[in-house]
C-alpha cells in the first residue's frame, strides 16, 4: 500500500548540524536494562529498530567518567578506551539498519552514588545525592578545578564517542540526571561564584559543555542538548519560564534542542496519568526561540497527532522512546500505509521496570524487545511453519491472542477457542477500569492481526472441556485459560486462607470488573502491590463508597514504584479521600469489621467496614490442562503431540508476562528440544590476566 499524502510531511529530511536526518522519526535516548552488561543485545535491538525506518536512534545515557556511575542501574559507560568496542558495536548496528547513531553523554554528579567506583560524587553544593533510594552519601561541592576536570572528561568522552562512530553526541541535563541540570536549579545550586546566582551563571556550565563538545567534535558530529522543560517544583525549582530564557540565551549554540521533563516519572508518564502529547504546554512556543530543530516525546503513536505537532510548529522531529519499543516499525508502517498494523504502546511502563530492577527491559506489547540477539526474535518476522500440524489455542487473553497471532504468522492452521463472548481476557475487563483504557490496545493489535489471517479461526462462547479437546484432534494445544482472583486473603502476608464471617460481603477484582459493586464503607485489602488495588480504590470512590485502603506494605501500590507511578497513585488516592492504612496485614474478617496486625509489632486492631474487597493472589485456571495431562495416554489416538500451559494459567503475572509466554510458544513450536540448555544467548565477562 502507498503512504497517505497527509503524512508526507513526516518523511521530510531535517538538517541537524552537519548531519541530515532522513525523516522526522527520532528515537530519543532510552534505557533498556541491558546497558554495558548486555551490549550485543543492546546493539541488535537498535539495529532491528533502525530497519524499521527511524532516522535517528540514540543510546541510553553513557556515563562519561567513573566518578559518575549510577549503580544499581545498568546504563552504558564511556569511562575510557576499554568501553569503545562496545559502543562501536552499537553505532555500527544502528548504521547497518540505515539510521544516524546518537549517544547521550552523561555526568550524573548529584544523581550518582558511585556505589561501584567508590569515588566521591561531585555536584554544585555539599548536599546529599538525589537518588530514588536515598543512599546515605553526599556529593562534594565542585571547585573550579573540579569544573575544569569535568569539562576535560566530557570533551574526552565526546572524542571517544566520535571515534566509536556516533553521529550525534549529546550534552545532557534532564530527568534529574546530568550535572548541567543540577547547576541550573536554584534549589540545588546556591553557589556564590560565577556558576551560581543569576540564571546566566547557573547556565554557565551547560554553555561551556556545549561549546567544548562543539569544539571537540562539531566539525563532523551534531551536538544536541537534552534539557528539562520544568522541574515541577514550582518557583523553588527550574521553571518552564526559566528554561525558555536559557534556550533563548543559548539558542543557536547546540545543533538541536531535545526537550524532556524535569524528572523521569513526569517525562515517561504512564497512560494512567498522562495523555499522548502531554508535554505540549511546556514546549509550545520554544521553537520560536531558536532556528535549530526541536524534538520532544509525548508517547506518540498516532500519525495524525505527529503531523499536528509538526504543522502547528511545535516540533520538527517526533521524539519517541516507548512507542519505538512497542513498535520498532512505526515509521515504515506509516510510510507503507499500514496504520492498522501499528502496535501501539499502552503506556504501562513495564519497560521501565527492567531498568529499575536491574533486569533486562521487557515490553507488554512487543515481547521481542531485548530478545532480538538473545533469542533471535524479530518484532515483525517469524520463521515459516515446520509442519502441517494444526494448532488449538484455548483462551483469548493476552497469552492466547499472542500465541494465536504468532502461530498464525508462521503459517499454521490455528483455532482460537474462547469461553466468553468477547476477546481479550483480562485485558478486555481491565481496560474498563479507571485510567486503563489504553490497555485495550493489547487486544486490539492482536485481534486486528488475527482477523487478517485466513488460517486463524476464532470461536467465541466455546468453553472447552478435556473431552472436546481430545475429540477435535489438533496436533498441538496451547492452554491459555488465565487466572481468577482469590477471595480468602491468601497472598504474601497470609499464605493460608483466613477466617471470614459469612455475614461479611467479600468481593474480588473479578467481581468488581463484572460490575458487582459493594455498598457502604469498604475495606480494600491490597497484598498484590501492583496497580489493581489503587485502581479499584478509584473505582470504589466513583461508586460512592468510603474506602479504607489497607496494605501490609509501607506504601500504596508498592511495586508501581518500578513503573514510576507510585507517587502519583498515592497522591491521587489521598486527594480522593481514601483512608490509607499501611503496614497492616489482614488477620481475620468478622461480621462488621476486619482484624489487622501491625507488620512490625503484630499489635492487633480493628477496622470497621460493610464489605471487604481483596486484591490478593490469583489462582491459575489450570483444570483443563490438568485434566488433559491426566489423560496423556489418550493423546496419541487423538492426534495430539503436545499440550502446553501458558500465561496466567501457568503462573499469574503482569500482562507482559502473558504476551511473552504466547509469543514464546509460537516461536518454539516445532523447534528442536534443547533439553537443559540455557534458552538464550548471554554475554559473559572476559577474564583479565590474574
Ligand atoms: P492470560 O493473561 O494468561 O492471557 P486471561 O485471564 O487474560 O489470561 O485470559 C484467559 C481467557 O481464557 C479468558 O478470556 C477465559 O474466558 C478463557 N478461558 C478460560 N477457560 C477456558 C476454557 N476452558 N475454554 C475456552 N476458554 C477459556
Ligand atoms: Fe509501552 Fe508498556 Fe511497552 Fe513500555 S512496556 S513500550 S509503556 S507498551
Amino acid at each position: 500500500m502507498a503512504r497517505d499524502p497527509r503524512y508526507d510531511i513526516l518523511f521530510e529530511p531535517v538538517k541537524i548540524g552537519p548531519k541530515v536526518a532522513k525523516n522526522r522519526f527520532y528515537q530519543v535516548p532510552h534505557c533498556n536494562g541491558g546497558g554495558y552488561r548486555d551490549p550485543s543485545a543492546n546493539a541488535e535491538m537498535r539495529r532491528v529498530k533502525a530497519t524499521g525506518g527511524w532516522a535517528v536512534l540514540c543510546t541510553e545515557q553513557a556515563e562519561i567518567h567513573h566518578s559518575s556511575e549510577i549503580t544499581p542501574f545498568i546504563e552504558l559507560r564511556l569511562w575510557d578506551d576499554a568501553d569503545m568496542p562496545m559502543l562501536a558495536r552499537i553505532a555500527d548496528a544502528i548504521h547497518e539498519g540505515g539510521a544516524l547513531a546518537g549517544i547521550e553523554l552523561c555526568y550524573n554528579g548529584m544523581n550518582g552514588p558511585n556505589l561501584y567506583s567508590r569515588e566521591t560524587p561531585l555536584g554544585p553544593m555539599n548536599l546529599p545525592i538525589l537518588t530514588f533510594t536515598n543512599d546515605p552519601v553526599q556529593a562534594r561541592a565542585m571547585d573550579r578545578e573540579d569544573i575544569r576536570n569535568l569539562r576535560r572528561w566530557h570533551r574526552a568522552a565526546a572524542v571517544r564517542a566520535k571515534q566509536a562512530g556516533f553521529d550525534l553526541i549529546y550534552v545532557y541535563g534532564a530527568h534529574g540526571f546530568g550535572t548541567a541540570q543540577h547547576f541550573l536549579s536554584r534549589r540545588i545550586n546556591q553557589r556564590t561564584d560565577e556558576y551560581g546566582g543569576s540564571l546566566e551563571n547557573r547556565a554557565r556550565l551547560l554553555k561551556e559543555l556545549i561549546e567544548d563538545t562543539k569544539d571537540a567534535v562539531g566539525d563532523s558530529c551534531a551536538v544536541p542538548v537534552r534539557i528539562l522543560v520544568d522541574e515541577m517544583l514550582g518557583d523553588g525549582g527550574i521553571t518552564n519560564a526559566e528554561i525558555r530564557d536559557v534556550i533563548g540565551m543559548l539558542a543557536e549554540l547546540p545543533d538541536l534542542w531535545d526537550l524532556a521533563h524535569g524528572s523521569w516519572d513526569y517525562c515517561s508518564g504512564t497512560s494512567r496519568f498522562a495523555e499522548e502529547g502531554h508535554l505540549e504546554s511546556y514546549i509550545k512556543g520554544i521553537k520560536a526561540l531558536t532556528s535549530k530543530p526541536v524534538v520532544a516525546v509525548g508517547r506518540f503513536t498516532s500519525p495524525d497527532a505527529m503531523v499536528r505537532q509538526v504543522k502547528s510548529g511545535i516540533l520538527d522531529l517526533i521524539g519517541a522512546a516507548r512507542p519505538s519499543i512497542a513498535d520498532p516499525f512505526i515509521p515504515n508502517k506509516i510510510d507503507e500505509g499500514r496504520l492498522d498494523d501499528i502496535r501501539e504502546c499502552i503506556g504501562c511502563n513495564i519497560c521501565v521496570t527492567g531498568d529499575m530492577t536491574g533486569a533486562l527491559s521487557r515490553c507488554t506489547q512487543n515481547p521481542t524487545f531485548m530478545e532480538e540477539w538473545r533469542k533471535g526474535w524479530h518484532p515483525e518476522i517469524m520463521r515459516a511453519k515446520e509442519s502441517d500440524t494444526r494448532v488449538l489455542v484455548v483462551g483469548a487473553g493476552p497469552a492466547g491472542l499472542s500465541a494465536a497471532r504468532g502461530v498464525g504468522l508462521r503459517g499454521y492452521e490455528v483455532a482460537l477457542a474462547e469461553a466468553g463472548t468477547e476477546l481479550g481476557g483480562r485485558v478486555a475487563k481491565e481496560c474498563r477500569l479507571p485510567g486503563l483504557s489504553a490497555w485495550g490496545r493489547v487486544r486490539d493489535y492482536r485481534v486486528g492481526q488475527i482477523q487478517k489471517m485466513p488460517n486463524v479461526q476464532v470461536y467465541l462462547d466455546s468453553n472447552l472441556s478435556a473431552d472436546e479437546v481430545l475429540e477435535f484432534g489438533f496436533g498441538h494445544v496451547a492452554i491459555a485459560t488465565g487466572s481468577e482472583w482469590r477471595r480468602d486473603g491468601v497472598a504474601r502476608f497470609q499464605t493460608q486462607p483466613i477466617a471470614i464471617d459469612p455475614a461479611m460481603p467479600i468481593f474480588t477484582p473479578d467481581d468488581l470488573m463484572a460490575g458487582k459493586l459493594p455498598t457502604g464503607d469498604v475495606l480494600l485489602y491490597d497484598d498484590d502491590h501492583y496497580y489493581m488495588g489503587g485502581v479499584l480504590a478509584e473505582l470504589l470512590i466513583k461508586n460512592g463508597n468510603t474506602v479504607r485502603f489497607v496494605t501490609p506494605s509501607i506504601r500504596v501500590s508498592d511495586w508501581s514504584y518500578n513503573t514510576l507511578e507510585q507517587a502519583f497513585i498515592q497522591k491521587r488516592l489521598i486527594e480522593l479521600g481514601v483512608e490509607i492504612h499501611v503496614t497492616r496485614g489482614l488477620m481475620q474478617v468478622a461480621r462488621d469489621h476486619a482484624v489487622v496486625a501491625c507488620t512490625y509489632s503484630y499489635r492487633m486492631s480493628r477496622i470497621a467496614c460493610d464489605a471487604v474487597v481483596m486484591a490478593v493472589a490469583r489462582s491459575p485456571n489450570d483444570e483443563l490442562y490438568l485434566d488433559l495431562k491426566a489423560r496423556q495416554a489418550d493423546w496419541r489416538d487423538a492426534g495430539i503431540s503436545s499440550v502446553t500451559l501458558i500465561g496466567d494459567a501457568n503462573a499469574p503475572a503482569p500482562i507482559a508476562w502473558a504476551t511473552y509466554a504466547g509469543h514464546r510458544y509460537a516461536e518454539e513450536l516445532d523447534a528442536p528440544d534443547i533439553g537443559d540448555a540455557v534458552p538464550f544467548r548471554r554475554e559473559l565477562a572476559a577474564l583479565s590476566a590474574r
